[in-house]
């Protein structure tokens, strides 16, 4: 498979095509979960039509199908009440069909979704947001990551990216993205440098980072100008413009100039979000038929 890019300017780093090689990695340890007489189950809690949401939910669906992963899609009201949704939640905790629980963020407003994510099984908790395994993730346990930063990492490892003594700088310290990233990144002994919205002088530290993650939501506020010549850029941002197209945080051209190698938005690190669940739902299932293996991550603690 050709995942570089043109000679001169970043590679690209493909996540389209490496996203499709770990799904069918996924694909090939399902049919050896079946075979021991276990299909990995998967629910996905979607509440409301947010129209994003819908998008996301298809797609993960549609690739977990695929990957021989029995999907369930429930579709409580937008109005449930919380105490209705946690029992919900708690219940596909106990249905041993469900391997790993999704509940499709954001929430309605009056709805509050810290309670609702501490209501899944940790061991279910296929978006790795439990404060279990927020916690496990902190400690260098054995746990459940969240799928976007496995995603970064993945991407990272499958083209050859070292990280290790590399200088990471993560832009955003989001829960879901920044901190778990930040994390990962250490635990893969890179020097990790977070920046948020208070940061002064983002772009001097940015032009620091041999490794570069922005996830922040705003499109192009990492300038090419910014980017260390060489450094590895992982664009997570997913921001849609005014003309309907999809924009990372990263000014993609100017960046790709300076950069050895880019993600793209579209087509960079979102498809691999998809990929490491359909990997965690394995993943569960796998320790759920094994009490005594340990499901989760494999980087090797530090000091
Ligand atoms: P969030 O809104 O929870 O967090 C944004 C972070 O950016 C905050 O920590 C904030 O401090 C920081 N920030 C805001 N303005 C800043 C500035 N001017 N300079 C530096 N930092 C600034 O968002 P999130 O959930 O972490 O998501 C971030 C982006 O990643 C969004 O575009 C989201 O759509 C996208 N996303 C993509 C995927 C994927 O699969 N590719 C998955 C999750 C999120």
């Amino acid at each position: 498979m050709e995942l570089t890019g043109m000679e001169g300017e970043g590679r690209i780093l493909d996540g389209k095509a490496t996203a499709a090689l770990v799904r069918s990695e996924v694909a090939g340890e399902v049919e050896r979960l079946v075979e021991r007489g276990v299909r990995p189950g998967l629910a996905v809690v979607l509440v409301g039509d947010d129209p994003a949401s819908e998008v996301y939910v298809r797609n993960k669906d549609r690739a977990a199908t695929e990957a021989g992963i029995a999907v369930r899609t429930l579709r409580p009201e937008a109005t449930v009440s919380q105490a209705d949704l946690e029992a919900l939640v708690s219940a596909l905790g106990v249905d041993e069909s469900v391997h790993g629980i999704l509940v499709q963020l954001p929430l309605p407003a009056h709805l509050d979704a810290a309670g609702v994510v501490e209501a899944i099984d940790p061991g279910k908790d296929v978006d790795g947001l439990h404060p279990l395994n927020v916690a496990a993730l902190a400690m260098d346990r054995p746990g459940l990551v969240p799928c976007t930063p496995a995603g970064c990492i993945e991407l990272c490892d499958r083209h050859g990216i070292a990280l290790e003594g590399r200088h990471a700088v993560v832009v955003g310290r989001s829960q879901l993205v920044g901190k778990p990233v930040a994390q990962l990144l250490l635990a893969r002994h890179a020097t990790v440098t977070i920046c948020h919205s208070r940061t002064h002088d983002l772009g001097a530290v940015v032009s620091a980072g041999d490794v570069v993650v922005a996830a922040v939501g705003r499109a192009g506020l990492i300038r090419g100008e910014w980017i260390k010549p060489g450094a590895t850029v992982l664009d997570v941002g997913i921001n849609r413009g005014s003309d309907g197209k999809l924009r990372g945080d990263v000014e993609l051209e100017a960046a790709r100039a300076r950069a050895g190698a880019i993600t793209p938005v579209p087509g960079g690190v979102g498809p691999m979000t998809v990929a490491m669940l359909l990997k965690n739902t394995c993943r569960a299932a796998a320790a759920a038929s094994e009490p005594v293996s340990s499901s989760g991550r494999t980087a090797g603690a530090g000091t």
